[in-house]
């Protein structure tokens, strides 16, 4: 497993890679039973070189433990911090697959959260985050064994809009019961 972090570390297959200060992996929780994945690295993640660990992703992680689920593996779909926050293109998002299956090969968890839409399109290839999430789908890994992916809100879009925060919050209680 280690190599394959350090492998991931040392890749430059897209130009994500040239603005970045570093490639984030998480490398911790590899017996979760729930692999969280979403969309990008923002600047504290890129700065401290954990994910999930800025404004939105502080409230994802304590959502999480308010209803005592996990531990979860936490990653996203592009590793590479994008320009100002953009979103991460198509090119680079399959550029990333191979990191973003890797993980879930190593894993092979119950349930895959796909926090917002680019984790959506990377886990299932469509659009349709508001119309699909808190509903239960089913992808396939690169073996083209079967998983079921969850998909949520981002915590950024919750954190602008109220209603959006109690379909948020109500979607991470449902995943307690998955
Ligand atoms: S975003 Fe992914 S594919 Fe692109 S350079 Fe970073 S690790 Fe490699």
């Amino acid at each position: 497993m280690m190599p394959l972090v350090q492998q991931a570390k040392a890749c430059a297959l897209c130009s994500l890679r040239r603005h970045a200060s570093q490639v984030v992996v998480s490398n911790d929780v590899w017996d979760a039973r729930i692999v969280i994945v979403g969309e990008a690295p923002g600047p504290v993640e890129d700065r401290r070189g954990e994910p999930f660990v800025g404004p939105s992703g502080q409230y994802l992680r304590q959502a999480l433990q308010s209803h005592e689920i996990g531990p979860a593996h936490i990653t996203n779909t592009c590793l590479c911090y994008p320009p100002g926050c953009r979103t991460p293109t198509r090119y680079e998002i399959l550029c990333c697959k191979r990191w973003l299956h890797w993980q879930i090969d190593m894993i092979k968890p119950d349930v895959i959260v796909a926090v917002g839409g680019t984790a959506l399109r990377g886990l299932c290839g469509k659009g349709g985050i508001v119309r699909l999430r808190g509903k239960i789908l089913e992808s396939e890994d690169v073996r083209g064994r079967a998983y079921r992916v969850f998909p949520i809100l981002h915590p950024a879009a919750a954190l602008r809009r109220e209603e959006w925060k109690e379909l948020f919050e109500r979607d991470i209680a449902r995943l307690g019961d998955l």
